[in-house]
């Protein structure tokens, strides 16, 4: 099982004292059976590989620029300095981004980019609101795989984060029966079992052990509640029990 904690916009170096109580957890429970990726800030990716080292933690980014070289884009991080930062893995076509103009085809560019740079891609897709309500859900998570993985090989390097955006941030998650048949499309879709499929949306120490019935789901991409350590620890602690 993977769990990504998504901090968004959150984090100082302060902050990543309180990852302690994370690390003994995962030292001590862990192990192999699971895979905590913590993806802050950019301002915090290099403190943080370098907190990190000989845990069983990863580092990952939560975006990149689609460009692999040089060139004159203030304010803009490309893969390869991700990785020479420490990053294993980056969070691309995040919901958050799409809404502010970020389309399949630019995405599928940042994932190129990121797979060569050595990087492993989680892909955020989901359907929005109106889509859902439109009866639109499988032709968007369709399209959205289609366009962004084109011409790129499916591998264990590509993780799909299936994140509703009608979920994201609201509390509210998708019914089982509706969850669990979307997950089973987007495998279908795939048709390759070294794709991982994770659940993002909403994820807490309460649903979870809901959502945890879904044994199709690989992982979960937590976003909020990831700021509390003692919460991250109980969602994955639920998993399991
Ligand atoms: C996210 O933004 O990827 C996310 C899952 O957020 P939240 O858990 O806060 O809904």
């Amino acid at each position: 099982m993977y769990f990504i904690a998504n901090w968004k916009m959150y984090g100082g170096l302060k902050t990543l004292n309180s990852l302690n109580k994370v690390i003994s957890f995962s030292k001590s429970n862990l192990k192999n059976k699971s895979k905590i990726v913590y993806c802050p800030p950019f301002t915090l990716i290099s403190s943080l590989s370098q907190k990190l080292k000989n845990t069983y933690i990863d580092v990952g980014a939560q975006n990149c620029h689609e460009s692999q070289k040089y060139a004159s884009l203030t304010g803009q991080v490309n893969s390869n300095m991700l990785k020479e930062s420490g990053a294993k893995f980056v969070i691309l076509g995040h919901s958050e981004n799409r809404i502010i103009g970020e389309e399949n085809n630019l995405i599928n560019k940042k994932i190129k980019s990121s797979l060569k740079a050595g990087l492993k891609v989680i892909l955020c897709i989901g359907e929005t609101l109106k889509e859902k309500k439109k009866y639109k859900t499988t032709k968007v998570l369709k399209n959205q795989i289609n366009n962004c993985l084109n011409g790129i090989k499916k591998s264990s390097k590509i993780f799909i984060a299936y994140e509703p955006v009608w979920a994201i941030g609201t509390g509210h998650i998708p019914k089982l029966d509706d969850l669990k048949e979307n997950i089973l499309f987007i495998k279908n879709i795939l048709k390759n079992n070294s794709v991982k499929v994770l659940y993002g949306g909403s994820v807490n120490s309460k649903n979870i052990t809901d959502l945890k019935k879904i044994e199709l789901i690989d992982g979960f991409l937590i976003g909020g509640e990831s700021r509390y350590p003692k919460k991250f620890i109980d969602i994955i602690k639920k998993t399991y029990n």
